[in-house]
């Protein structure tokens, strides 16, 4: 599809039948990243008042816990004041799910379920107000790698769902709007070759995926001599993962010496931050407060804090002071990118890895986490590959919530997806051992550590 008709177009018309104000954003970010910090900051602290008084008035979970704190956001003077309020835990989200959503959200309310990067089965809500600014946000950054709405952008992007007639009207609009994706959870040795024929056939501007799992691609791509150089991908956007340095180097080698952008967010947290040309994390001031933490204090530059969240524009389900489990540390100064955003450096965390099938498929772990998590009553699990046909799954569960078949399911479940060869031992736990980082990993393989 000509990029410009997609760009002017197809998408602009997608976005408005889906009631997003996408494009309006994208012009709105735009405008605000020229501006200097201090105009950002006004334009913040007017979006985070309004959305404080929204909560207060339409969602009971945050109506109760101002009054608790007595705070009124209608006082409220300065962004900080944010801080009178207690932070909101995934245990929180869990217990009040349904006291935590605005029922007459325009547009109505979409679900979702994850695991979160560190922590349990997560269970949420998006409005289309909060996609339509991430979608947006996400264009912006597109954009300071020189790809623009309508070239064409290919995932590597775990998708465990089976063909349901929702995917293939999703194929149609990948279609109409230049975006191919290929699954992760299928690259492995057997079909490289057909994966690296349909990315030929498809000619992408950019590579949108798992760091991981792009740099497992294009070794097993390059082992039997095919040269994803030649692929013509000029920018490799990484996200959901942690980017070690010698990933991007590798990645950026084996795709003949691009750049690779990196992007933080989560699932439930959004667009949260990108890399810009100069390699620095630029927040995405007009949307959140991020803040830094450490024991209930906010940290020095330079300092290691949980990254708080309060997303400005969820109003569908709003998250305030949201603690997201993952590590980071305020940036410092302004950025010579001519981006007026504010940084953040250092990222931690988002760790996930791989398991190896018995037919020697690397499936990325994605692939049996969502197993697991999406049994109703599992509260944290961990699943652990000792040998090639020997996995354990730890479950924690909620008792009075478990299915009587929810061990069935998860052998049932990971066997579908390993091979049927494969052990699947089930163990309920009262608690799960966490890594000596002190982080949880859902996915332990001691086979993928031996390496390909
Ligand atoms: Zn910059």
């Amino acid at each position: 599809m000509n990029p410009y008709l997609v760009r002017k177009v197809i998408y602009p018309f997608h976005e408005q039948i889906m009631g997003r104000k996408t494009f309006e954003h994208l012009a709105e970010l735009e405008r605000l990243q020229s501006l200097s910090p201090a105009q950002i900051e006004e334009v913040r602290f007017r979006k985070l008042r309004e959305l404080l008084i929204h909560a207060q008035q339409n969602i009971p979970f945050y109506a109760d816990r101002f009054t608790h704190a007595g705070f009124e956001p209608q006082k409220m003077q300065a962004i900080d004041d944010i801080r009178r309020l207690p932070f909101l835990t995934k245990a929180e989200i869990k217990q009040n799910i349904d006291r935590m959503t605005w029922k007459d959200s325009p547009g109505g309310l979409h679900r979702y379920n994850t695991g979160g990067s560190s922590g349990e089965p997560l269970i949420f809500y998006f409005d289309k107000r909060r996609q339509a600014w991430d979608k947006a946000a996400r264009m912006l950054t597109h954009r300071w790698w020189g790809v623009d709405v309508g070239d064409k952008e290919l995932y590597l992007w775990g998708s465990p769902v089976e063909e349901t007639r929702q995917d293939r009207m999703k194929e149609l609009r990948d279609k109409l709007t230049n975006e191919l994706l290929i699954s992760a959870f299928e690259v492995s040795q057997s079909n490289v070759g057909a994966i690296f024929a349909a990315m030929q056939r498809f000619q992408p501007d950019c590579l949108f995926g798992y760091p991981s799992t792009i740099d497992l691609f294009a070794q097993m791509a390059k082992k039997q001599g095919l040269d994803p150089a030649s692929l013509g991908i000029s920018v490799v956007f990484s996200t959901a993962e942690l980017l070690y340095d010698h990933q991007r180097k590798a990645i950026s080698e084996q795709l003949g010496g691009i750049p690779v952008a990196d992007g933080y967010g989560s699932r439930e947290g959004g667009f949260v931050s990108h890399e810009c040309r100069e390699g620095r994390y630029h927040v995405m001031d007009p949307n959140y407060v991020v803040e830094f933490i450490q024991e209930d204090q906010p940290v020095p530059t330079g300092e290691d804090g949980e990254i708080v969240l309060t997303h400005l524009d969820a109003w569908g389900m709003p998250l305030i002071r949201y603690k997201t489990g993952d590590v980071a540390q305020p940036g410092e100064g302004a950025c010579s990118c001519g981006c007026g955003f504010s940084t953040m450096q250092a990222i931690r965390g988002r760790t996930t890895d791989f398991v190896v099938t018995p037919d020697g498929r690397w499936q990325h772990a994605l692939s049996v986490i969502y197993i697991v998590r999406d049994i109703e009553g599992v509260d944290e699990f961990k699943i652990i590959q000792h040998e090639l046909e020997d996995v354990e799954v730890l479950v924690k569960t909620i008792p009075e919530r478990y299915p009587t078949d929810g061990a069935e399911r998860i052998v049932a479940g990971i066997q579908k997806r390993m091979g049927d060869s494969v052990r699947v031992r089930v163990n309920l736990v009262d608690s799960i051992p966490r890594e000596a980082s002190g982080k949880h990993r859902y996915v332990v393989s001691k086979v993928a550590h031996k390496g390909l």
